[in-house]
């Protein structure tokens, strides 16, 4: 790999010191090997942007990367695995089905990192953009409610700090107690966004300048299946437009549907988009309250509007909090996603090739094995 790099990059000053037109054009990441398309394969496609350009004569030399050679299968990468969305709600010192302690929320995430699981942003995940990486399973917090024990303000000598035993200080904790960790979470929040009126636009603007994602939980936390279309719209544009309001440049595009209610068939596209006040919402993921891994994002079983979830929980009796599940996945009773490092390619088992929604998967590069 190394000599690779190094050849790229000896090619690469070569090509800029020598055709002053080519500028641009040389590949900009990642190791080089000869000029060839990988045709053995019928599964690879090459999205244009990595094909080589063979009109242009000054480019005889570029170096074409491969990027399906650079998967490296001893790690099994399954990207039609399932994939936890962890759904927690308080963090506080009893522990209840809705509320997890700071001790066991620590506990959860030490071992996500011992275990080899990633938290990445539910929007990536609904947008298909996996950044995982290789042999890493990834794994999504989500927090209901908007409690302010998920993010809370206290004083300490004078100055206000990031309660250290809020879900947001946990979080934070971790991200730097681990370099390499990827610390993120999606907050769904209603009025009254983390208690503490006086300081919502700072802990808005914290959240997305510190790679969190907030989505929408609606406004008054009603089963939408009670509601028409002009309420149902009223629920959730309300609350976009309060987000919005503080950090005007967010983009909500997800929603948590209080107690697990869909809207009546009818009704149905208007928790996906709609306006109100004269602003339209789009959501690309909506999230059901259990109880299970979701799928992959790019298996045709995967449902966006109906996202499940796992209980962050470990008292549930019927076996479905998250340690069971982790258990599962380790004792390879149910197939976790194990990412191949690269989300421009989607790499595969071929025994469950047909199971791939390449409505999904667009323009990356589909790599079975
Ligand atoms: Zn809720």
């Amino acid at each position: 790999m190394k000599k690779a790099y190094l050849l790229l990059t000896v090619l690469s000053f070569v090509l800029l010191t020598s055709c002053s037109n080519i500028q641009g054009e040389v590949p900009s990441s990642g190791s080089a090997t000869e000029q060839e398309a990988p045709v053995e394969n019928e599964d690879i496609t090459l999205p244009e942007e990595t094909v080589s350009n063979n009109d242009n004569k000054n480019n005889e030399d570029e170096v074409i990367i491969d990027p399906v050679s650079q998967i490296d299968l001893s790690l099994n990468p399954n990207e039609l695995g399932e994939i936890m969305i962890l759904m927690y709600h308080g963090i506080g010192d009893t522990e209840s089905d809705w509320q997890r302690t700071p001790e066991n929320f620590r506990k959860d995430l030490e071992y996500m990192y011992q275990n080899k699981y990633q938290m990445i942003s539910l929007n990536d995940y609904a947008k298909g953009e996996i950044k995982t990486k290789a042999g890493y399973t990834p794994i999504i917090l989500t927090f209901d409610d908007g409690r302010q024990n998920n993010f809370n303000y206290i004083e300490e000598n004078g100055q206000l700090v990031i309660d250290p035993d809020c879900a947001v200080g946990i979080l934070e904790e971790f991200k730097n107690k681990y370099s390499d960790f990827d610390v993120t979470a999606s907050f769904f929040l209603g009025t009254n966004p983390f208690g503490q009126k006086e300081y919502v636009n700072d802990k808005m603007n914290f959240l997305v300048d510190n790679g969190y994602d907030i989505g929408n939980h609606t406004y008054s936390h009603e089963k939408l299946e009670m509601l028409g279309s002009d309420d149902i719209q009223a629920e959730i544009g309300s609350v976009n437009n309060i987000i919005n309001s503080y950090v005007p440049d967010y983009n909500i595009e997800t929603l948590a549907l209080p107690h697990g209610s869909n809207p009546k068939d009818e009704y149905l596209d208007y928790m996906l988009e709609g306006s109100y006040e004269g602003r339209e919402y789009k959501n690309i993921a909506v999230l059901d309250v259990g109880w299970r891994p979701a799928y992959s994002p790019f298996d045709t079983m995967n449902n966006f509007k109906s996202l499940y979830r796992v209980t962050a929980s470990e008292i549930k009796v019927d076996n479905c909090g998250m340690y069971d599940y982790f258990k599962q996945f380790e004792a390879g009773s149910r197939e976790k996603f194990i990412s191949d490092g690269n989300s421009n390619v989607v790499t595969i088992p071929k025994k469950h090739e047909e199971y791939l929604n390449k409505e999904i998967t667009g323009e990356k590069i589909i790599n079975v094995y």
